[in-house]
């Protein structure tokens, strides 16, 4: 059986990239693009008109893919799980509350959520690699690196590199008190007390750099996604494997 997928988002631009992919991908189909946008129009020849109307876009579909905006993709996965439709959020910035919210959601509902931060395969690997080196060098810095469209900072990405650098190290890293800070925010922003610098440019797409720094030695691990199809792999794939899951889960690692 086909895996039916209803795009939320569907005339932005990860929306209508996806919309691209999924159509050329074996055994998945595209039954609904909807978006507040564009109503009408197709995001990709033979893909469903755009329409406004999620419930219906849900009607057919087993699985909700949703790129859109952090103020409505919590509220669109809730009505996609109330149909026993399984969701992927690709959308970044929603909230740890929201999450919380949706995870009680998928389980009473017994109907899975994926929320990916990060769809593209190598950056997976980066945050993997960051684990095995914060074992061995606790002291990281992340440098996040986008379009200058960009809503929310730090990045998704950056927020969970940061997280899983915190969870993997053995020894606390080595902190210098008393930096004379002289313009404010000048060492980034602390995610468990990793600290996260984020820079918005225009030309950039989506850019990340681990610094790990020890006595005499530096590592880098950097990732480049240089342009959107570099998520189209790990989209397919999250839209494929979803409901192989249970309740709600982070991470394309969980489906690779
Ligand atoms: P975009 O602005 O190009 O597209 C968002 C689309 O959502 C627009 O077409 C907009 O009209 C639509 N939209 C907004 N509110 C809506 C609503 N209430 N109902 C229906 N449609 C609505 O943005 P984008 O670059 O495509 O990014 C979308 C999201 O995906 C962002 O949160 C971005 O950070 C995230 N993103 C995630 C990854 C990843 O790998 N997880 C990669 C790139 C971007």
């Amino acid at each position: 059986m086909s895996v039916r997928v209803c795009v939320a988002g569907a005339a932005g631009r990860m929306g209508m990239e996806s919309v691209k992919a999924l159509a050329q991908a074996d055994g998945i189909e595209v039954v609904a693009a909807v978006d507040r946008v564009r109503i009408g129009e197709t995001a990709y020849p033979g893909a469903p008109a755009l329409s406004a109307d999620l419930g219906a876009g849900l009607a057919d579909a087993t699985v909700l893919l949703d790129f859109t905006h952090p103020e409505v993709a919590a509220d669109n996965a809730s009505l996609a799980l109330s149909r026993g439709v399984a969701v992927v959020i690709g959308t970044s910035g929603v909230s740890r509350d929201q999450l919380d919210r949706l995870r009680v959601q998928a389980e009473e509902a017994q109907t899975p959520v994926l929320v990916v931060p990060n769809f593209a395969i190598g950056a997976v690997l980066m945050m993997q690699f960051a684990a095995l080196a914060a074992k061995w060098m606790p002291s990281a810095e992340v440098i996040e690196m986008h379009h200058d469209q960009k809503l929310d900072a730090p990045s998704g990405t950056a927020t969970r590199t940061a997280e899983i650098i915190a969870s993997s190290r053995n020894q606390a890293p080595a902190v210098k008190e008393g930096t004379i800070m002289k313009v404010a925010c000048a060492r980034g922003g602390m995610v468990e007390s990793v600290p996260v610098h984020s820079v918005r440019l225009p030309g950039l797409v989506a850019h990340q750099m681990i610094l790990f720094g020890g006595p005499g030695e530096t590592l880098t691990i950097r990732h480049d996604s240089l342009d959107r199809t570099s998520f189209m792999p790990g989209v397919v794939l999250a839209v494929r494997r979803v409901w192989e899951l249970e309740g709600l889960r982070i991470g394309l690692d969980t489906v690779m």
